[in-house]
């Protein structure tokens, strides 16, 4: 009933890399508890490490199931987390969470120019997207990275300083080259429909390209643009165009079809293109899919055409 994207408390969505605690707003992307820092998906309780995957969260005396990111927030009694094994008092979370320190933003660089301010799609950029805004996202996208890739420190990611956003005229969409993001002014021109959405879903797809891993060069490159439209997919900015699941002919075509593929292993094992990702840290093998979900990459694509066959 949650969006993994999004936490409702009384009423409020919250993104999930934000927590509200007594108004003051935690990046959760990296939790840090008594100097350990954990992914978002465990939580160390006195102790015990608990995956948070899979909870329950109980609110007046009632249990609610949550699929995942399940951080409920209740204004009175502040933040209640329950793993599925255990059950705690108010009090007790309370303290719990007075032991929970959040870490402080990353230090990260994220900058936006438009080159191409004296063209029709640099003055729609201006006003219909905008450079503060672009920014934003750029940020947005890479916390979201981090969460999907569970990569709750800065030795787990690529070393990136500043990703920056370039806005000019040239042919196609965009591009990432060394952290620089370049955006077609002419795309932004002739989109037709909400293109500030478009956009966003654009640089979700462009910001993972500074943070996955390609194998040191090795990883097969249809994979690596669909794990960039599986991030920008659960980021919920897939466009209307997109195939569907059990879409495309080919595991590594790319893009969506190679996305939604993805969103299927993901389902087989909740992490998957994390695990994934990480061995393409120092290198790449189509093996990878068999040492993680048991089966070769082909016969999980079989498996996945025959899901959606008829
Ligand atoms: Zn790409």
């Amino acid at each position: 009933m949650y969006d993994m994207n999004a936490l409702e408390s009384e009423g409020m969505v919250y993104e999930s890399d934000a927590l509200e605690l007594r108004d003051i707003v935690y990046d959760l992307n990296a939790l840090k508890i008594k100097d350990t820092l954990y992914g978002l998906n465990a939580l160390d309780i006195g102790g015990m490490v608990f995956d948070l995957d899979a909870l329950e969260i109980w609110r007046n005396a009632a249990p609610k199931k949550i699929a995942r990111h399940p951080f409920v927030i209740n204004r009175t009694q502040s933040l209640i987390l329950f793993p599925s094994a255990i059950r705690m008092e108010a009090s007790s979370v309370a303290l719990l969470l007075a032991s929970l320190l959040f870490s402080a933003a990353s230090a990260v660089d994220y900058t936006a120019t438009n080159n191409a301010g004296g063209t029709p799609g640099g003055a729609r950029f201006d006003s219909e997207i905008g450079l503060d805004y672009s920014k934003q996202v750029l940020a947005d996208a890479s916390s979201f990275c981090w969460s999907i890739f569970q990569q709750p420190t800065e030795a787990d990611r690529r070393s990136v300083q500043r990703i920056a956003l370039i806005v000019e005229s040239m042919d196609g969409v965009a591009y990432n080259s060394n952290d620089e993001i370049h955006l077609s002014a002419d795309y932004v021109a002739g989109y037709s429909g909400d293109v500030r959405t478009e956009i966003t879903g654009v640089l979700y797809h462009e910001v993972t390209h500074s943070w996955q891993w390609n194998g040191r060069g090795a990883a097969n490159g249809g994979l690596i643009e669909g794990i960039a439209d599986f991030v920008r997919l659960k980021a919920g900015y897939a466009p209307g165009h997109w195939v569907g699941p059990g879409g495309g002919d080919r595991w590594d075509q790319g893009y969506d079809v190679t996305a939604q593929f993805l969103d299927y292993c993901e389902g087989l094992m909740a992490g998957f293109v994390a695990q994934l990702n990480a061995k393409m840290r120092d290198g790449y093998s189509d093996d990878f899919f068999q040492q993680l979900l048991g089966k070769t990459v082909d016969q999980l694509w079989t498996d996945y055409k025959a899901q959606y066959s008829g």
